[in-house]
């Protein structure tokens, strides 16, 4: 049984799967929109040439950053694609004009990668006060220390890639640009998700998540009126990723999309309440947080070997999930996590079959 209308027209959108695909946050299932549009490019591609095929569909890209723009709150001339939100941000950084020895201030759900690149360009990096042990950025006690101290930049994760805790973006963009502070926010887990509009300097993510776009497509969005000057270079693209990523944002946009955010809450809190209190295993977020992306902490004295081994051991039952290293979010802690982040196509049995499985798997 489907959680709502919608999850089964999202279903039907889609080829049948062939396993309980709970991994949307590594990659979402494409609709056969996207496949369509992606074959189509490519085969037009050969029929009248590359450049000629990408000059024909040019409204049509335009169209696709449009829709893109709207999700997250910009216009058009402020998006441009890239291959990955690793790309995005690359390209990002090494656009800004920052000094020396520059600083920036994360959240504690930050991406490892992206820590990577803050640490190889020499920036001091700072966690930002968290108000719960879920990880969740302080506003207010940030409030304050920016009265103090402005660091060159704030990044954020909406949504990091191992918890499904939603930053207060709004509020932090807020009090940093009271304080005169810029804010990048990473989007890779937001987008198609949560609400995005959040007015932050720039934005970027990935087209083959929650957006069920296709691989190899990620954007980046720096606002005209950013208070960091950006300039994004752009290089060869893969046209017909844009365009199929166009597909899926169109096809999103023809939902409400106030309705998707809130079906992929309640299916996040479905998948919670079913495995919460499973064996020894424990459920990271509230149980209400308003996201799909749920992530379990194995029993006492598990390594994280073993978390692999239980994702092997469910893959084996035909259910597809992601064992989420300490890599992911190095300043969250040393625990590797199960993720499991259903679409809206999810039925509850494949949930009660995990919530099974992982009794078993307990003790
Ligand atoms: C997946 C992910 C990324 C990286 O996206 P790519 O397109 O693979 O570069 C960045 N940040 C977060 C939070 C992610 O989950």
């Amino acid at each position: 049984m489907y959680c709502s209308a919608l999850g089964e027209q999202w279903h039907d959108a889609r080829v049948e799967p062939a396993i309980g695909h709970l991994d949307s946050a590594s990659a979402g299932r494409s609709s056969n929109g996207v496949i369509q549009t992606l074959h189509q490019h490519l085969i037009r591609e050969a029929e009248i040439g590359a450049y000629v095929a990408a000059d024909e569909r040019a409204a049509d890209l335009e169209e696709g950053r449009r829709a893109l723009g709207a999700l997250i709150g910009h216009g058009p001339e402020e998006i441009s694609f890239r291959d990955s939100a690793r790309a995005a941000l690359r390209g990002v950084l090494n656009g800004m004009k920052l000094p020396l020895s520059a600083t920036v201030w994360v959240a504690t759900n930050e991406f490892g990668p992206n820590l990577d690149e803050f640490e190889r360009r020499g920036f001091a990096v700072r966690p930002m006060p968290t108000i719960d042990v879920y990880g969740r950025v302080d506003v207010d006690s940030l409030e304050n220390m920016l009265q103090f101290e402005q660091p060159d930049f704030i990044h954020v994760c909406h949504i990091g890639s191992a918890s499904g805790v939603v930053q207060p973006v709004a509020e932090i963009v807020q009090v940093a640009h009271n304080a005169g502070v810029p804010v990048l926010v990473d989007m890779a887990q937001s987008v198609g998700h949560v609400p995005t509009v959040t007015g932050a300097d720039v934005v970027y993510g990935t087209s083959r998540k929650w957006l069920t776009g296709p691989r190899g497509v990620g954007f980046v969005a720096v606002r005209a009126d950013s208070l960091v000057p950006v300039s994004v270079e752009s290089s060869e693209s893969f046209i017909a990723g844009q365009l199929a990523l166009s597909t899926a944002v169109a096809e999103f946009s023809a939902i409400d999309q106030q309705l998707v955010y809130q079906e992929l809450a309640g299916v996040g809190r479905m998948t919670r309440e079913r495995l919460h209190g499973i064996g020894s295993w424990e459920v990271m977020e509230p149980v209400d947080e308003p996201s799909a992306l749920v992530t379990l902490a194995p029993p006492p004295g598990w390594q994280p070997a073993d978390v692999l081994a239980a994702r092997d051991r469910l893959r084996d039952l035909g259910l597809l999930v992601t064992a989420a290293d300490s890599w992911r979010a190095p300043l969250a802690g040393e625990q590797s996590l199960l993720r499991v982040s259903p679409h809206l196509d999810v039925r509850r049995e494949q949930i009660d079959q995990l919530a099974t499985a992982i009794r078993t798997m307990g003790y």
